[in-house]
């Protein structure tokens, strides 16, 4: 007998009260793209978990896929059985003796179904008997078993499973809204946007870059950063801001001390533009308190000015060590790190303020017109679309 099932739990959601189904729906939506090559499966949903009827797909290639889906606590392959005690045997004993390398287990059942005979008790001891009696080298161990034989004994059927895999938490991506994240290709932003995902939300990303001052290479960059965040919620748009006239003109008219403060204004600025155009409700960041010149408390409040925008921060209170923990975990680090100039980097001062003081910032933007620049800038964003199906074009030609 073949694990036939994968049985999916839910985490938060389970607390959600009314609007669970809408959290349900979702998370059914988003399994069902992401398995669409395991064309065999099928989905059905129930108040408190999930289940993946395999009908003979790769559990394995499944399991690793799920792994990566917000909104899923644990996961466990199932046998799928009757509620007829010598099924549930049956089932048990081929569930135990299918696991290599184990030499102890413990049964434990759960009987939802109250009209089962046998009270979950007794059928521990049952099972456990049955499973002794018709194997050799096998021993009860409560305490720390090898293997824990889970039997779970529901209205319709019995589900058989062994071992509990960690999910990646969270929420269903897009039953938070949607949030336009800031990015530059450096470490953070993508982290950032990896941890607005897991709370639920759909991201959408900007960025801005100063040809010829920054390189194709450090687009594409932020588009291989893009197309590794589609991993965790499927497409993932990408508005491309063509800054450098922008940041000439601050970089001549603006006294250094403040252009970064007033080019960072500006990117708040278009991105707000650009969040409304497309319905996004806010914007995130991957900065992280003191982390540098732009990231203190005067800097982001002079910055944070221009805007009404929540600006979600997932970083903020965060070290570099665990931020960079994280790049790593979700594959982006090794992006990241490539060599290519930022158009912040470039146009950055030597010694820009730590401390801007806003009512000088905003005096010295009054003194000069930004508006035709800002319009053109805005006229001439790059949409791009990245998708999912890209991701896995390239991890075909990685085979080849
Ligand atoms: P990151 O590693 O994300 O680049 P950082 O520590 O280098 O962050 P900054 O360069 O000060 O910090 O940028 C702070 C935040 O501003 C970034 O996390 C990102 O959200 C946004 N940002 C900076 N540069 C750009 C850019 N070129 N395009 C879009 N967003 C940007
Ligand atoms: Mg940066």
């Amino acid at each position: 007998m073949q694990y036939d099932h994968i049985i999916i739990r839910y985490g938060e959601i389970a607390l959600k009260g009314k609007n669970r189904k809408v959290f349900t729906n979702q998370l059914s939506d988003n399994i069902a793209k992401k398995l669409k090559q395991f064309s065999a499966i099928k989905i059905s949903m129930h108040r408190d978990r999930m289940y993946i009827v395999l009908n003979g797909e790769n559990p394995k290639k499944i399991i690793e896929k799920c792994k990566n889906i917000f909104g899923i606590q644990s996961l466990s392959l199932a046998v799928k059985t009757t509620n007829e005690v010598t099924d549930i045997k049956e089932a048990a004993l081929n569930v135990l003796t299918k696991e290599p390398n184990v030499k102890t287990f413990k049964v434990t059942t759960k009987r939802a179904n109250k009209e089962f005979p046998i009270g979950s008790q007794e059928f521990n001891h049952v099972l456990g008997g049955h499973l002794l009696s018709n194997t050799n080298d096998y021993k009860v161990d409560v305490h720390q078993p090898d293997i824990e034989i889970r039997v779970d004994i529901r209205k319709k059927a019995t589900y058989i499973t062994s071992k509990k895999i960690l999910g990646a938490g969270g929420l269903p991506v897009g039953s938070s809204g949607k949030t336009l994240l800031l990015m530059s290709g450096g470490i953070d932003s993508p982290v950032a946007g990896y941890l607005t995902m897991k709370r639920g939300v759909q991201v959408e990303a900007i960025h801005f870059h100063s040809p010829p001052y920054t390189s194709e290479r450090a687009k594409q960059k932020v588009l291989d950063l893009a197309e590794r965040l589609t991993e965790f919620g499927g497409k993932v748009k990408v508005h491309v801001v063509p800054f450098t006239k922008l940041q000439q003109k601050i970089y001549r008219e603006i006294p250094h001390g403040y252009s970064m403060t007033v080019m960072r204004r500006m990117m708040l600025r278009i991105s707000e533009h650009i969040a409304k155009q497309e319905g996004i409700l806010s914007l995130t960041t991957g900065e992280s308190l003191g982390q540098v010149a732009s990231q203190t408390m005067e800097s982001m409040n002079a910055i944070n000015e221009v805007t009404n925008f929540p600006i979600i921060r997932p970083l903020i209170a965060m070290d570099k060590e665990d931020i960079i923990k994280i790049a790593e975990h979700i594959e982006t680090y090794e992006i990241s790190i490539r060599p290519f100039e930022d158009c912040c980097t470039v146009f950055v001062p030597n010694a820009p303020k730590t401390k801007p003081k806003t009512d000088k910032v905003k005096y010295l933007e009054e003194l000069i017109d930004f508006t035709n620049d800002f319009s053109e800038t805005i006229a001439n964003v790059q949409t791009i679309e990245v998708s999912e199906e890209e991701q896995k074009k390239k991890d075909l030609f990685d085979l080849l």
